[in-house]
C-alpha cells in the first residue's frame, strides 16, 4: 500500500510521491496519470443531472460535465519520457467491450464526495482492470495495488451526505479505456485525454 514507485525494466522510468500534487505541477518533465473509462454523451449527460440534482441538498460542488470519469488504475507521477513505454504496454491488453449500469449515488465520509456507483460487482469490468494491472506490472510499472472499486465522482466538498440511494438507472456501454493526465491549472484541476484504446467488439 502506498508504494508510489515505478520502474520499468530497460528504462529508468522512476516515480515519484504521487501526493505531491502540488509540488509537481510545475514540473513538465512528469505526467500525473491514471487509467480511466470516459463516458459517452449520453450516459455523462445522466450522470450530470443526477449531480445537479443532489448539489442543492448535499451542499456540495458538482463535477464539471465534461470530467465526469471512473478511474479504473490510477498511476500517479511518472516521468514524461516513460509515457511511450506506458502506452505501448497498454496496448497489449485485451478485453471484450461491455455494458454496466450506475444504480446508486453513495458518500464517502473521509474524502467527502458522492458518487454513483453499480449495485453488483461487474465481472467483464473487474477483468478489464485486472488485465491492466496485469500488464504493467509484467512491463515492471509499479502502483498501489488496492482494490476497486468502482465509482463516477458526482459530487466534491459535500457538506450534507445523505444515506446511499437509488438513482435513475444509468447505462453505460464501454468500448474502449483511455490514458489520461491530470493537469494542475489555475482554475483547478483539468484532465486531458493521452490516448484511447478500443476494447474487442462482443
Ligand atoms: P484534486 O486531487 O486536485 O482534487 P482530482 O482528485 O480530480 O483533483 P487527481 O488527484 O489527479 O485529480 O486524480 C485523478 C483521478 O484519480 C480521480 O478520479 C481520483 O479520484 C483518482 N485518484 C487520485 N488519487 C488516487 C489514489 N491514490 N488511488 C486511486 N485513485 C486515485
Ligand atoms: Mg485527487
Amino acid at each position: 500500500m502506498g508504494a508510489y514507485k515505478m520502474q520499468s525494466t530497460d528504462k529508468n522510468c522512476s516515480t515519484l510521491d504521487a501526493s505531491s500534487h502540488g509540488v509537481l505541477i510545475e514540473n513538465s518533465s512528469v505526467a500525473r496519470v491514471f487509467f480511466a473509462l470516459w463516458p459517452e454523451e449520453l450516459a455523462r449527460q445522466a450522470l450530470h443531472t443526477i449531480a445537479m440534482k443532489y448539489q442543492l441538498r448535499c451542499e456540495a460542488r458538482t463535477m464539471a460535465a465534461d470530467t465526469l470519469h471512473m478511474t479504473l488504475l490510477f498511476l500517479g507521477e511518472i516521468e514524461r519520457v516513460c509515457l511511450p513505454q506506458l502506452m505501448q504496454t497498454a496496448d497489449n491488453v485485451s478485453a471484450p467491450a461491455f455494458g454496466f449500469i450506475l444504480e446508486r449515488i453513495s458518500f464517502w465520509q473521509h474524502n467527502r464526495i458522492a458518487y454513483a456507483a453499480p449495485l453488483e460487482k461487474i465481472p467483464a469490468l473487474a477483468q478489464l482492470v485486472t488485465a491492466l494491472e496485469q500488464e504493467l506490472i509484467a512491463a515492471g510499472f509499479w502502483f498501489d495495488n488496492h482494490e476497486f472499486n468502482p465509482h463516477v465522482t458526482l459530487l466534491r466538498r459535500v457538506g450534507h451526505a445523505l444515506e446511499s440511494q437509488a438513482i435513475t438507472p444509468i447505462k453505460w456501454w464501454v468500448d474502449s479505456f483511455v490514458l489520461v493526465e491530470s493537469v494542475m491549472t489555475e482554475l483547478g484541476v483539468s484532465y486531458q485525454v493521452l490516448q484511447k484504446w478500443p476494447l474487442s467488439p462482443r
